[in-house]
């Protein structure tokens, strides 16, 4: 069985969508369906509805804050009934408008805070933002139940949240950038987990619209990487996975 850490339905183009869960349902491919914001956690519940294998869960996405005030009552609902939590995070990097990062922060502290208080797993973004991003979670005590995706920052940031026990997830730039690989040959297997963060990563990076069935390929170049059996990451990110969803139940 394979496992999508980090994809977002709400991007496949309306055309694409059904050949979409085809795809996942044909290959069993579980996904968790990474929102953005209210409305795109909304339309990913509605995908969910026709896939036993996808996963909505909640979050605000860091370039979907902006000046935007939030009902974090509303937003504590949701976080109570998603199994995780995510896209949260820190964009420092694509997101140009420098005025609107107290509010990223600020939004981020919400759902580091209200993870820790449902024991809920967050799926974090950290682009440009690493070294602050390391050091709210380790503020709100959360590092063990955090997901970094496709890290991409400094080597000094990622041992130390090597050290703190994140996980993180390999992405579909694997095999074509060398320092991704580098980044991956550091994170100890047993910390690692695979992604494929939509159709648009993939076209990002070699201009190839990702489909869910690329999440072979990043299992097997990790793999590779690691020197072990795709059967053996497999099993491990199956056990990852039910860590993850029992982790509120403790
Ligand atoms: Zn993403």
């Amino acid at each position: 069985m394979y496992i999508d850490f980090h994809n977002h339905i709400d991007f496949y183009s309306k055309d694409k969508v059904n050949e979409v869960i085809n795809i996942i349902n044909k290959e069993k491919i579980i996904t968790i369906a990474c929102a953005m914001d209210e409305k795109s956690y909304i339309e990913n519940i509605g995908y969910s509805n026709k896939s036993d294998y996808i996963i909505p869960i909640f979050g605000i996405h860091p370039s979907k804050v902006k000046n935007n005030k939030f009902n974090f009552d509303k937003i504590e609902n949701y976080i109570k009934y998603a199994p995780l939590i995510g896209e949260i995070g820190l964009d420092f990097y694509w997101v140009e408008e420098k005025e609107t990062y107290l509010n990223q922060i600020e939004v981020f502290e919400y759902f580091l805070q209200t993870a820790k208080k449902y024991n809920k797993y967050i799926n974090v973004h950290t682009k440009g933002a690493e070294e602050l991003v390391l050091d709210y979670i380790k503020k709100y005590d959360v590092s063990e139940q955090t997901i970094i995706h496709w890290y991409s920052g400094e080597e000094k940031t990622l041992e130390k949240l090597i050290d703190i026990k994140c996980l993180f997830t390999g992405s579909v730039d694997l095999g074509y950038s060398d320092k991704t690989n580098e980044i991956i040959k550091k994170i100890p297997i047993n910390q690692l987990l695979a992604e494929t963060d939509g159709p648009t990563a993939l076209q990002w990076v070699n201009n190839i619209y990702g489909m869910p069935d690329e999440i072979k390929k990043v299992y097997k170049k990790i793999s590779d990487i690691k020197n072990v059996e795709v059967e053996e990451f497999k099993e491990h990110c199956s056990k990852i996975l039910k860590e993850i969803t029992n982790f509120n139940k403790k």
